[in-house]
């Protein structure tokens, strides 16, 4: 095999595809491997001559960021033909690639398995009709592929999140928040049509988070023949309890269940005809390809494409042609062919209208965000059923205010009220469990809270001790609580383990008690991510990206604290998604000869033509090496070569409205709260836990495990899944490959 390797984008663009096409770039030249452009996909591979050309570590500097592909992206009739696909094979001998990174969507990969396996037979023609010498054909016996699902659709099998389907989320989140406040204004009722031809993954995780009122998707077609009068019954119901707006979401494939089309207008005749008021139809189009893509996005499509080099590195006759995806929030590969056969089966199966099937493949995160959007799109809760047993929980959010609580808190309102319950939030968090402020909500009481930043029950940091817990005590009891949801950070899984622990003191803490992670910092035990954090990431990436253009071409230095407390999660994140070639957390420390090295690789960097540094700090890295003196040591010792600035950014952190991330997360989680606390109210000794996403599933871990778990004194896990990535920030932030290797390079050889 040769030591080329080429990388393509083809079909729809996706953001996110520059940050894939970065990573794949620098991890081969680092690993001492060239690398090849193919500009505009296939079409590209066909055409040879100066489509294809190689890349060097500057070339994809300042990409990160951007939407689109640098490398342009088409579709190629040609290369669905045989005759197409011989002269792309051709034109890679002639650069000796044959090794392949194509990133694109179902269509690109199925062209990329069906090369893969036509390869050995169109080299031999090749040689059998005198286009190549045998002694390539040898050189070259077989073509190494990744595949990397680059679609804003969320389509193929393989993996959960495709690169690009986070941003168009964004999107697609941010037109329907702007809708709903019109439409609240004027009472109006809009259709929203996103896309996805064959998927209605936008659709559904985009109703989901917006809080939207109906949603038709092509893998469930409504079940029955007048689905439209079922729509209209639930909106009309929605304007009887008092909603001011009404939001429909109508993926760009929707059907009936006979297979015939629903567009977006036919809903707004339906609607306008039968409820009597003015409809409008919104098609989002490609606004939901563009725009920067989102941190999730970035820093995807980074680990993918560094993982894609490798697996190509690895590769050997033998080796499948693999798709590298995100499976259980870990990278992963499966072999391309049976990720192209079943995305083909799901669009059989949506063809032949078996939808069961269809969503069966989608899998189970889909499944569950189906029937959760279900429940929540109620315009009224199911009337409680003869018999059941009526709890009385209450929620309330502790510590500091995370984007995503007031979505946690509306999607357990509303699922324990649909499950018969009474549920009460407690004003100001902690502090109102002590002064008993309770108040009962209903189904409408929390309309609207889907999309909205803060928490608006309120929140405090203190942890009830001494007096303060026979006040709970009591209130608890007045209250005739059954089970409480603690909806937080820190301060809120302290308070739960101190009640918790002291059941024996206080029959009325003889309660089940869930916590659910919301804090920025993610930084809390039994789960790798917690709501609120993926909004955090993503102000302190817009922020960055907004103080690294304000440097324009003078030679500077940034150094930028984040938040986090003890925890680096949002500082390495936001290096990774951003570029940033230092980054300073307290899991590691900062030493004095850190900072020398750190001083001579910037000074080097500089002097071999790098105009912008870019240092990030957790906020308590180091108590006395703080942001100010980092700024002042390399202000003075960077002499004339260049200038630093520095920047806190703040609460800027916490504000804002969660991104779609969140806003799913969390009501995940809260739907899987209640229902935790329902089942373990009628035991006699009714467990506690905190909840949380483990490998990409939901799961209840004990309560009485956190001192186990967790770095108490620190506050955070012991174990924190996300330190593994350190090395390939630095990496990538090289001024030109080897440099970190040549100079040493903490973190990369793994000892996190
Ligand atoms: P996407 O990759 O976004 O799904 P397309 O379906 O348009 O977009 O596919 C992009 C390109 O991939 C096509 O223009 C074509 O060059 C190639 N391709 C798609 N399907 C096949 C196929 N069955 N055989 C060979 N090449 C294909």
């Amino acid at each position: 095999m040769s030591n080329r390797l080429g990388v393509l984008t083809s079909g729809g663009d996706a953001p996110g595809m520059n940050a894939a096409v970065r990573a794949v770039v620098r991890a081969a030249l680092d690993r001492g491997v060239e690398v090849y452009a193919i500009y505009e996909g296939y079409q590209g591979m066909v055409d040879g001559g100066d489509k294809i050309q190689p890349l060097g570590w500057r070339s994809v500097s300042g990409i990160l960021q951007k939407g689109g592909t640098m490398i342009g992206t088409a579709r190629c009739a040609a290369f669905r033909t045989r005759e197409g696909r011989r002269k792309a094979v051709r034109n890679l001998l002639e650069h000796g690639i044959d090794r392949l990174v194509i990133i694109g969507g179902d269509g690109s990969l199925i062209g990329a398995h069906i090369l893969c396996q036509e390869w050995p037979e169109l080299v031999s023609e090749l040689v059998r009709d005198g286009e190549i010498p045998p002694e390539v054909a040898e050189r070259h016996p077989y073509v190494a592929i990744a595949g990397l699902v680059g679609s804003i659709d969320n389509d193929v099998f393989g993996t959960e999140m495709s690169i690009g389907a986070d941003t168009a989320l964004h999107r697609i989140t941010e037109a329907v928040d702007a809708i709903s406040s019109t439409a609240a204004s004027h009472q109006r009722t809009f259709v929203i049509e996103v896309m996805g031809r064959r998927c209605g993954y936008l659709a559904l995780m985009g109703a989901l988070a917006t809080g939207a009122n109906w949603v038709l998707i092509p893998e469930s077609p409504p079940d029955m023949d007048d689905w439209e009068e079922r729509m209209c019954e639930v909106l009309r119901a929605g304007r009887q309890a008092g909603r001011r707006e009404s939001i429909v979401i109508v993926a760009e494939g929707a059907q009936d269940h006979h297979g015939n089309p629903i567009t977006a207008e036919y809903v707004r005749q339906v609607l306008e005809e039968r409820l009597g008021e003015e409809a409008r139809v919104t098609i989002l189009g490609h606004v939901q390809r563009g725009g920067p893509p989102s941190a999730f996005d970035r820093n995807l499509s980074t680990l993918l494409g560094i993982a894609a080099v490798e697996e190509l590195l690895a590769a050997t006759p033998e080796s499948p042609a693999y798709l590298i995806g995100l499976r259980e929030n870990r990278i992963t590969r499966m072999p391309l062919e049976e990720c192209v056969k079943k995305t083909q089966e799901v669009n059989e199966a949506i063809e032949a209208g078996d939808y069961e099937r269809a969503m069966a493949l989608r899998g189970k995160g889909f499944q569950d965000a189906f029937r959760t959007l279900r429940t929540l799109l109620r315009a009224v809760p199911h009337p409680p059923r003869p018999g059941q047993r009526r709890l009385r929980l209450a929620v309330l959010t502790a510590d500091a205010p995370a984007p995503g609580m007031n979505t946690a808190v509306r999607a357990a309102v509303r699922v324990g009220l649909d499950m018969g319950h009474v549920v009460l939030g407690v004003r100001n968090g902690l502090r109102g469990l002590v002064e008993g402020n309770f108040e009962e909500l209903e189904w409408m009481s929390v309309t609207g809270w889907a999309s909205h930043g803060g928490s608006t029950l309120g929140t405090s940091r203190e942890i009830p001790e001494g007096s303060d817990l026979y006040a709970i005590a009591r209130n608890l009891e007045e209250q005739g609580i059954n089970g409480l949801l603690i909806i937080g950070g820190w301060a809120g899984y302290e308070a739960a383990l101190r009640l918790h622990q002291a059941r024996g003191d206080f029959p009325s803490f003889d309660i089940p008690i869930v916590c659910l992670p919301a804090s920025i910092n993610n930084d809390l035990p039994g789960s790798e991510l917690s709501v609120g954090a993926d909004t955090a990431l993503n102000n302190i990436v817009d922020a960055v990206d907004k103080i690294k253009q304000s440097a324009g071409a003078t030679h500077r230095c940034f150094v930028v604290e984040v938040m986090g407390r003890y925890c680096g999660y949002l500082a390495l994140m936001s290096a990774l998604a951003t570029g940033a070639e230092r980054v300073y957390l307290h899991e590691e420390g900062i030493t004095l000869r850190d900072l020398e090295e750190d001083l001579r690789l910037l000074v080097a960097s500089f002097e071999a033509g790098k105009n912008l540094g870019l240092m990030i700090r957790n906020e308590r890295a180091n108590p006395l090496y703080t942001t100010d003196f980092i700024r002042a040591l390399l202000e003075e010792e960077g002499g004339d070569l260049f200038e630093v600035r520095q920047a806190v950014l703040g609460h800027l952190q916490q504000g804002g409205d969660p991104t779609p991330f969140d806003r799913i997360l969390a009501t995940r989680l809260a739907v899987r709260c209640v229902a935790f606390l329902s089942e373990q109210a009628g035991k006699d000794e009714p467990a506690s836990a905190c909840v949380g996403l483990v490998g990409g599933e939901i799961r209840f871990t004990d309560l009485e495990e956190i001192p186990r778990i967790a770095d108490m004194k620190h506050r955070r896990p012991k174990q924190q899944w996300w330190m593994d990535l350190r090395p390939i920030a630095r990496m990538l932030a090289q001024p030109y490959p080897g440099f970190m290797t040549d100079r040493g390079m903490k973190g990369a050889s793994g000892e996190c």
